[in-house]
């Protein structure tokens, strides 16, 4: 029993620490982020919680960045730039892809879309910046 109640605190902590952050963490920065306070948590418990939120759609799974699978607690729709340079995921809050598109598509080719997600490449602001005062000296 005690065990059970345990285990269901770690999830609780692992679902508020992504929740806690819009920089869309990995699964190690949930367990880093963690250890201090559950010093018997392992990575594959977070793993494990992370797919299991995934799969119920109480977070959402930006996609794998720098070999990493990055994760949102955000599930309102929005749109993603990825930093290709420092691997930073942003949010942008306007969707790129309207309803009249997406009804246009599932005509077109016969599907039934049930979501849509984009990610935007680039570089970041923070690197952009960065770039502009080294090209400067
Ligand atoms: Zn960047
Ligand atoms: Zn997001």
């Amino acid at each position: 029993m005690e065990k059970r109640r345990n285990y269901s605190r770690k999830r609780e902590a692992i679902l508020a620490a992504v929740r806690s952050t819009t920089s869309h963490p990995t699964a190690d920065w949930v367990y880093e982020k963690l250890k201090p306070e559950y010093p018997d948590l392992s990575l594959g418990t977070v793993y494990r919680n992370l797919a299991q939120f995934k799969q119920d759609g109480t977070i959402i799974s930006v996609g794998v960045v720098n070999g990493q699978e990055r994760f949102d607690g955000n599930v309102r729709p929005h749109t993603h730039f990825v930093c290709s340079n420092c691997g930073c995921v942003l949010d942008i809050p306007d969707e790129y892809i309207s309803s009249e598109r997406v009804a246009q598509a599932e005509r077109k080719y016969h599907l039934q879309i049930d979501s849509t997600d984009i990610l935007l490449h680039g570089v970041c602001p923070e690197c952009l910046s960065k770039k502009q005062e080294s090209s400067h000296g």
